[in-house]
């Protein structure tokens, strides 16, 4: 299928190019220390990870151990309670922890094996990332440190304590606020000086070349699945398709199933309490061009071209930029970017609990929100959405802030 001059029949092996670009956003703005790092990665993961060897060794973990493939779920009676668009969800909250984010990290921890690494480095943020990381090292029997903001330790102790349950070393970071953005810099700062022994696990399609193209492959089985999942289930491609967008991961792999369909794509962002800036964390929706942790992407920025301060509900979406593939389907038209607030989500998340029997986390419930709207605005035909993770993670949050409705 072409769309705006690119020929998407080969779109997946032709993007990012050689240098890691999509259009003009991506590349690796790196140190120089860790310039030799990414290419040994890059080389690896063209050698390694396409080999027959790795693909069966990896589909194998995929069914055994993480569960895959996971269903895609008809949701009868939201779909009745909304007109006539029939509604579907990609079940990832079924996958072995309970989100898509261990699709990348069984991936990145195998090619580290492979490469004969000791060791996975990783920050994260509410410990999401640092939970799936923590199980793949457990799972290959590699050391795993993870870098974790002092504020954000005290604020997610349940995901530190199943890091450590799992073995992992959660490293208290104290510099600055204490958040992502210096955990960030402290792994960083870690890897440019172990990077024989080990290598980075990135958490989303975002940082330097190869990482945006490497998440993406390995989340690309969502949308695979899902593709051939729906067309056994009804016999034909859905007319769209929604995901939500933090980095961007899930979506990534769930677009690159119908890139080259003739279906609508919509990634979904927080537009959080509204549009002013430090009320969300919408950057495709009103972000601009900028380099950021490695790469060339939409960002939101604040009055001195840093990374603007961003809060959303959902911790997993509370990102100031979106990987660079996203900010090139965005610019191509190729995927309509657009916002769901908080209320509209925390509605999602109980209309989805109460009518399906399926508590969404709060970042796949930005996805169900966006559905439930455009299902009206369509009219008919029909919605396969990304249901990234489960919610349990969410229950006590959403009951001390929103009680139960
Ligand atoms: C981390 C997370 C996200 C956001 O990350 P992406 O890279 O944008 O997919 C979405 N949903 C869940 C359940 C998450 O844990």
């Amino acid at each position: 299928m072409n769309f705006n001059n690119i020929n998407f029949d080969t779109y997946l092996k032709n993007y990012p190019d050689a240098n890691g670009y999509f259009g003009k956003y991506g590349g690796a703005y790196i140190a120089p220390e860790l310039k030799a790092a990414m290419d040994e990665i890059t080389t690896a993961y063209f050698t390694i990870c396409k080999s027959s060897k790795f693909i069966s060794e990896l589909r194998r973990i995929r069914r055994e151990f993480q569960g895959r493939p996971t269903p895609v779920s008809y949701l009868e009676r939201l779909s009745g309670s909304l007109g006539n668009v029939q509604l579907y969800v990609k079940r990832e909250d079924l996958n072995h922890t309970g989100a898509h984010k261990l699709n990348h990290c069984m991936g990145e921890a195998l090619l580290a094996k492979y490469m004969g690494k000791k060791k996975v480095i990783a920050e994260t943020g509410a410990g999401q990332h640092g939970v799936a990381l923590a199980t793949a090292a457990a799972y290959f029997g590699l050391e795993c440190d993870i870098y974790m903001g002092a504020v954000d330790i005290k604020k997610q102790a349940p995901n530190v304590a199943r890091m450590k349950i799992l073995g992992a070393n959660v490293i208290e970071v104290t510099d600055g606020l204490a958040t992502l953005k210096e955990a960030v810099d402290a792994a960083f700062t870690a890897y440019s000086k172990e990077y024989k022994d080990c290598i980075y696990c990135i958490g989303s399609v975002v940082g330097p070349h190869p990482f945006p193209m490497m998440v993406r492959d390995f989340q690309s089985v969502v949308g695979i699945e899902a593709r051939e999942q729906f067309m056994e289930m009804t016999g034909e491609l859905p007319d769209a398709v929604v995901a939500c967008v933090g980095g961007g991961s899930n979506a990534a792999g769930m677009f690159a199933g119908f890139l080259n369909d003739p279906v609508d794509i919509y990634g979904v962002e927080p537009l959080g309490r509204g549009p002013k800036l430090g009320d969300h964390a919408a950057s495709l929706q009103y972000g601009t061009e900028g380099v950021m942790h490695g790469f060339n992407s939409i960002m939101l920025k604040d009055e001195n071209g840093e990374p603007a301060p961003v809060y959303s509900v959902a911790s997993g979406l509370d990102y100031p930029s979106s990987g660079p593939e996203h900010a090139f389907l965005h610019e191509l038209g190729r995927v309509k970017y657009d916002v769901v607030d908080d209320e509209e989500t925390i509605n999602a998340f109980f209309t989805l609990s109460r009518m399906e029997g399926i508590i969404p986390a709060i970042e796949s419930s930005h996805a169900v929100a966006y559905a439930m709207k455009l299902a009206k605005k369509m009219g008919k035909g029909s919605i396969l959405i990304n249901l990234s993770g489960r919610g349990d993670k969410d229950m006590d949050y959403i009951i001390e802030n929103y009680g139960i409705r």
